[in-house]
């Protein structure tokens, strides 16, 4: 058993030789060179192998041939979506920002209709979102409805990218840190925003991913040349939109 073999935290939980790193690199290499050309076979695949790939990357840090695991997973994802387009699971599970912009007054009344077992069978079969899984609610006001675009009038200035979860599930981190960032000083920008596009790329939805960016960093053109710094309170939206993002959106430029 290989050292890659033993981090994978997939293969550890499930023992299966599908699962291992190893076995992953071969089929996802046989799925990008166009070997499977049935839609049924791809899927049936995707299933068995690349479901039980969560992107960790602890299995190319500990490769001793650099191979990038996770980047082929997100490769063959992104050719299953544009031969096949995604699956109503991959459509349900990436549309937190429309749900959260205009479900979150309904979010709250309708989670207890949820609960009963048989509706919570009824929902796996029909979105692929375990039954077990705990329900998450939208907050019933939204970040951006709940604090100014514009609070504080200090010298230093910020652009805060609050992404999904802070902007619809829970808005109260949102205004906790306008609240720290104001008292100590700054002006704290929380322009309109869009999803970083990240549950997009981890479906293979790249295209719809990058168009996410692309709106992000077009409305806040302006914005990104008088500010001093870009907050986050999800490091994965703000590392997202870094490096799906068309242009290095990082004070001081990367450079890309
Ligand atoms: S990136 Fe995928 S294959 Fe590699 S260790 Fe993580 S889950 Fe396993």
């Amino acid at each position: 058993m290989t050292r890659a073999t033993r981090m994978c935290p997939i293969y550890k939980f499930t023992r299966q030789e599908a699962a291992a790193p190893k076995a992953k690199a071969n089929i996802l290499r046989a799925l990008i060179n166009g070997a499977l050309d049935d839609a049924a076979l791809y899927a049936q695949t995707f299933q068995t192998v690349i479901d039980q790939c969560v992107g960790c990357g602890s299995c190319r840090l500990e490769c001793p041939s650099n191979v990038d695991i996770p980047k082929l997973a997100l490769e063959a994802r992104a050719r299953y979506v544009r031969r096949f387009g995604p699956s109503r699971h991959s459509r349900i599970v990436t549309a937190v920002e429309p749900l959260g912009r205009y479900g979150g007054r309904f979010s709250a009344m309708l989670a207890p209709l949820m609960k009963p077992g048989l509706v919570r069978q009824a929902g796996e079969v029909f979105t692929g979102i375990s039954r077990r899984r705990p329900l998450v609610t939208m907050a019933r006001q939204s970040l951006f409805r709940t604090v100014a675009p514009v609070a504080g009038t200090g010298r230093k200035r910020v652009l805060y990218f609050s992404g999904c979860y802070a902007g619809y599930v829970r808005p109260a981190i949102g205004r906790a840190l306008v609240k720290m960032l104001t008292q100590r000083g700054y002006t704290v920008h929380t322009p309109a925003q869009h999803c970083c596009g990240l549950p997009l790329l981890t479906k293979g939805m790249v295209a719809a991913a990058r168009e996410k960016v692309r709106r992000n960093l077009g409305q806040w053109r302006r914005l990104l040349e008088q500010v001093d710094h870009i907050v986050v309170t999800c490091s994965s939206c703000g590392l997202a939109s870094w490096r799906i993002g068309p242009v290095c959106w990082t004070r001081p430029p990367c450079g890309r």
